[in-house]
């Protein structure tokens, strides 16, 4: 039987990166109790930091008080390895964006979270059908797609995987809500849900459009920015969300659906060759 939301308490997040550490922040601040784990001391350790940023920078804004920041942090634990979330009601992955990667830590999941609790993934385009089937609770198993930075981005996108109980999707919807998330439904778990699915091609034609020379990094941000009235440009976004990230997803695209429209720009592949991230590793198409 999945949990209904009013059972979810104990949150776990796998990967305490960008995305991780931004689930975990919101979750505490919303009052869930919540588990962060990685793969390493390190990698949670820089996840805490970078939360406790974020709230300083919220208490800046006296969005927050000292206090309140306190109370966040002291819901968040975290943990290395899976072991730490066998107590959650809901884990959610947010591990690195690799088909491979995350049907091992399902299985391992699997294996370890209690047998009430969902199993979430924050995945951008893997199917969420393919995630559930190395599972045996594939009615538990449901797409959360959180938007980055997750504390300002309102959007939550709920994926229903083939097999998704409508309690196990009524249950994430209502948590989202509870953490005043809009949760827009992708009807069918098809590459990319909705956001990737136009999101990402508009980026890659960004790079292609870099790669063939006709215009300059700055130019083609400052003509979609000002053009089609988008807060910032695809490049900066790009660096934003991750290079590789945002190759993982046009792979998924391209193979998924088998379109060559599809292809990712090889110049996007290079940077991702050469460690160039974005924002993460401190060169993309900017340098920070
Ligand atoms: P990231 O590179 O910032 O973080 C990934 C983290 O996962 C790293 O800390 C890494 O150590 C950890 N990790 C790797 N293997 C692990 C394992 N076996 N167990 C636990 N942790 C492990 O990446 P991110 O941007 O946070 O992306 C994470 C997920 O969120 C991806 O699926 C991505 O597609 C999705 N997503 C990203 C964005 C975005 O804008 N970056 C937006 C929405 C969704």
């Amino acid at each position: 039987m999945s949990s209904s939301a009013e059972k979810i308490r104990l949150v776990g997040v796998v990967g305490s990166g960008q995305m991780g550490n931004g689930i975990a922040q919101v979750a505490a601040s919303f009052g869930f109790d919540v588990v962060m784990t990685d793969i390493s001391e390190t990698a949670v350790q820089k996840g805490l930091q970078t939360i406790s940023g974020s709230l300083d920078r919220l208490i800046k804004k006296a969005t927050i008080t000292e206090d309140q920041k306190r109370q966040v942090l002291s819901r968040i634990k975290t943990s290395v390895g899976a072991s730490g979330l066998k107590d959650a009601d809901i884990v959610i992955e947010a591990a690195t964006e690799n088909l491979d990667l995350k049907l091992k830590i399902f299985a391992e999941l699997d294996q370890v979270a209690k047998p009430s609790a969902i199993l979430a993934s924050n995945t951008s385009s893997i199917s969420i059908t393919k995630i559930a089937s190395v599972t045996k609770r594939p009615t538990q198993v449901v797409g959360m797609h959180f938007m980055n930075p997750v504390p300002l981005m309102k959007l939550v996108e709920g994926i229903r995987g083939l097999q998704t109980s409508d309690e196990t999707f009524q249950a994430t919807k209502a948590m989202a809500e509870k953490m005043e998330k809009v949760f827009v439904e992708s009807v069918k778990d098809m590459p990319g849900f909705i956001v990737n699915r136009i999101l990402m091609p508009m980026i890659n034609e960004a790079v292609y459009t870099l790669h063939e020379g006709i215009a300059s990094v700055e130019s083609i941000d400052n003509a979609m920015k000002l053009g089609t009235n988008q807060p910032m440009g695809p490049l900066t976004l790009a660096d934003f969300i991750g290079l590789d990230t945002c190759l993982a997803i046009m792979n998924v695209l391209h193979d998924g659906l088998g379109d060559s429209k599809y292809r990712p720009c090889p110049l996007l592949t290079k940077y991702v060759e050469a460690g160039w991230l974005g924002r993460k590793s401190g060169r993309g198409f900017y340098k920070y």
